[in-house]
């Protein structure tokens, strides 16, 4: 077993935040976090694409609520996951780490199977932990795929309570024909389990309802907890195939049925923000709507768009990894468009600052406080953003400019990593698509990722992977053993 480390949590103080300037420069003030710290809601689709919402330019998907949302609040054009595949990317959000530093990925198996026996270190501290300490109630719900053993459950990691699936909806597919469970899913092609806290409430889980449930779910949180401060961390398992939506919403969006998963996922954040606004909550709550990783391309018309990016899910190229991002928080968040970097790894230190909690400084985080972005429009402290896939760094991006070390397409195209001797070096800012490779113009740029990849490398460490331990039994699926979701 690895050795525990300590957890620390008042070493970084609301005082520090206030001392800094932060509070001082707004209305928001440090007496105004001790009275009364903000609620957060963090809503996480899965493998939802760049291009897949209305307000990101889906030219058939109509996403009214989100398009809203992001009217109201900031939307994000370069805001990044942790990683281009599920437990990683989740691993990342939660405790504001890159998964190579907790072992929460692998060049093996790329996530957590029905058949693993490893899960996020219980020395991990995610952002229900850190809130804890200002008394937050804490709440996940949804797809959680940190380890599905009860050592490694919401329930282990700082939430109060769980409802929602442990791993991907795909996931103990008893339907033999892929094709047919794929293209014409039913629930009870795959038992998969739905959760209550630590005990198996449902099983195979009714996908066709679940999005409607994790939102009801959601609604009776913030109604029982408006006394607040409470945290909630919504994380649906769509539009992840199999895609499932209610009786409502199918057949409704020119999309298809991706669109109407999406449409129903869309009216769920309409009801969520609409139930803060009549309970009073919408001033003094923070929401996130992001995505944990690209489009699974290889579902065809299952699958999502990764609009004008390269590539998707699974992938280091910005179609894997930039995700439709909108920060709202009215008469906070200060509205517009944000160009600047930023990531699911920074809403960690983020919502410490805010809440006036402390930032864990007894490890390395690689997540940075965006407050003042939000808040003030000031520039994105973030310069930098490292690409993984598994436990290699593939690609750096530094400022506008993004080099390639190793480059490898998705699943469908996989012809296998390609190693660059001089990397190929794109500029985002000109060229998001990452088309034309301007290496040769630039050798002095590359000199400075390297340096870049040198300083992060030494903040490494040697970690206990998590995602290669199994249960000492046969896996209950084949097929979902030799697949990397
Ligand atoms: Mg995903």
């Amino acid at each position: 077993m690895p050795t525990r480390q300590p957890r620390r949590r008042f070493l970084k103080t609301a005082a520090c935040a206030a001392g800094a300037g932060l509070f001082s420069r707004t209305a928001f003030t440090q007496d105004a976090v001790e009275k009364s710290p903000p609620n957060f809601i963090i809503i996480f689709a899965d493998d939802l694409g760049y291009g897949d919402l209305g307000v990101f330019g889906h030219p058939t998907i109509r996403t009214p609520n989100l398009d809203r949302m992001a009217r109201e609040g900031q939307k994000w054009t370069q805001f990044y996951a942790a990683a281009s595949v599920c437990t990683p990317s989740r691993a990342g959000i939660l405790t504001g780490r890159l998964p190579i530093r907790n072992g929460m990925c692998s060049d093996k198996r790329r996530v957590l199977f029905p058949d693993s026996a490893g899960g996020l270190p219980e020395s991990e501290i995610t952002i229900a932990e850190a809130l804890k300490s200002r008394g937050y109630a804490t709440a996940a719900i949804g797809k959680w795929h940190l380890g599905h053993l009860p050592q490694f459950l919401p329930t282990r990691q700082g939430f109060d309570s769980y409802f929602g699936i442990p791993y991907s909806n795909d996931m103990d597919r008893v339907n033999g024909d892929a094709h047919e469970a794929f293209q014409n899913p039913k629930p009870e092609y795959f038992n998969v389990p739905l959760m209550r806290n630590e005990e198996v409430v449902e099983r195979p889980a009714d996908q066709n309802t679940i999005t409607r449930r994790y939102t009801d779910e959601a609604i009776r949180i913030i109604q029982e907890k408006k006394d607040g401060p409470f945290f909630i961390y919504l994380a649906h398992n769509l539009p992840h195939v199999p895609l499932f939506a209610s009786q409502d919403f199918r057949d409704k969006s020119l999309r298809g049925l991706y669109g109407d998963v999406v449409q129903e996922i869309d009216a769920g954040v309409g009801r969520i923000l609409q139930t803060l606004r009549e309970e009073g909550l919408a001033e003094n709550t923070y929401v996130v709507f992001t995505s944990d990783n690209g489009p699974w391309l290889q579902y065809d018309q299952q699958g999502g768009s990764a609009g004008l990016l390269r590539d998707g899910k699974g992938t280091t190229w910005e179609g894997g990894m930039r995700e439709p991002t909108i920060v709202w928080g009215p008469g906070r968040v200060k509205p517009g468009v944000v160009n600047g970097l930023g990531s699911t790894l920074d809403l960690l230190p983020t919502f410490c600052t805010l809440a006036g909690a402390s930032i864990p400084d007894d490890r390395v985080l690689d997540g940075l406080d965006l407050s003042s972005t939000w808040l003030e429009e000031a520039p994105s402290p973030r310069k930098t953003m490292f690409y993984y896939r598994g436990e290699q760094l593939y690609a750096v991006r530094k400022g506008p400019w993004k080099a390639h070390f190793i480059s490898q397409s998705a699943y469908k195209f996989d012809k296998g990593p390609e190693k660059h001797e001089t990397p190929l070096l794109f500029n985002l800012n000109v060229d998001p698509g990452e088309s034309f490779n301007v290496a040769g113009q630039h050798p002095d740029v590359i000199a400075e990722i390297k340096t870049v990849v040198e300083q992060h490398k030494a903040t490494l460490s040697p970690v206990e992977n998590q995602l290669e331990k199994r249960i000492a039994r046969p896996a209950e699926n084949a097929a979902d053993a030799n697949e990397s979701k």
